[in-house]
């Protein structure tokens, strides 16, 4: 096998990788994550926040209902005639008064306290938007300076890629397909030298005796840690 044709290849290669990870490693890139990462967030807390207003926009609706029955009943006790009754019936009444009295005076204290609620709701509910809004319109500046980055990047790559292309004919066709096939999940460099014998150039884990006793016959042999192709130099 040729391993010369594909270490030439995995050259020119390199120059892609670097060029790649550059794009990988932006700043850009990063802070972008990040800013999505916020504004995902944001968006969550905001459903948490409706929700919570939901239940007490409901607690105060059924505050005001039991204030509503107790405020009829005050007025209602404040209307009666009481000119022809018993003492037995004023005492009745004055200690029904008084329970009424103290039911509005929980309730409004139940109503001033929801109240009050819900604006701590509303409050963190304007700053979460704001945050969210903040960081999409951030997120939107770094997405363009990333897009700027990429196309300036754009000649080197396709002047790689026709490099490439060129290189790619005198590599062993399954080899080739295989190699793609590594790159595409990321692994750089694909192939790698045998070291002492019996060690993969890259990891630095030991390979089977039986194959690399073999390596010269079949060319490569697949290290099975970092799956990468490992040849004798
Ligand atoms: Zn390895």
């Amino acid at each position: 096998m040729n391993i010369e044709s594909i270490l030439k290849y995995q050259k020119a290669d390199e120059e892609l990788y670097k060029v790649e990870q550059k794009l990988v490693n932006s700043a850009y890139r990063k802070k972008g994550n990040e800013l999505a990462g916020i504004a995902k967030r944001a968006q969550a807390r905001s459903i948490e926040l409706e929700n919570e207003a939901e239940k007490l926009i409901a607690e105060l609706d059924d505050i005001k209902q039991k204030y509503g029955v107790n405020k009829s009943k005050a007025d209602e006790i404040l209307g009666l005639n009481i000119e022809n009754s018993t003492e037995e019936d004023l005492e009745k009444l004055s200690a029904l008064k008084t329970k009424v009295a103290t039911n509005l005076n929980i309730l409004e204290k139940l109503l001033q306290k929801c109240a009050e609620n819900i604006n701590h709701i509303l409050a963190e509910f304007n700053k979460t938007k704001k945050m969210y809004d903040d960081a999409r319109t951030q997120f939107a500046v770094c997405k363009e300076k990333m897009e700027e980055e990429t196309k300036l990047l754009e000649p080197e790559k396709k002047r790689i890629a026709e490099e490439l292309k060129k290189l790619e004919k005198d590599v062993d066709e399954k080899l080739l397909a295989e190699y793609k096939k590594k790159r595409a999940e990321n692994i750089f460099p694909v192939i790698v030298p045998l070291e002492r014998d019996n060690f993969c150039g890259r990891c630095r884990m030991e390979l089977p005796k039986l194959e690399t006793a073999r390596i010269k016959e079949t060319g490569v042999i697949t290290c099975e840690h970092c799956k990468r192709f490992v040849y004798k130099a």
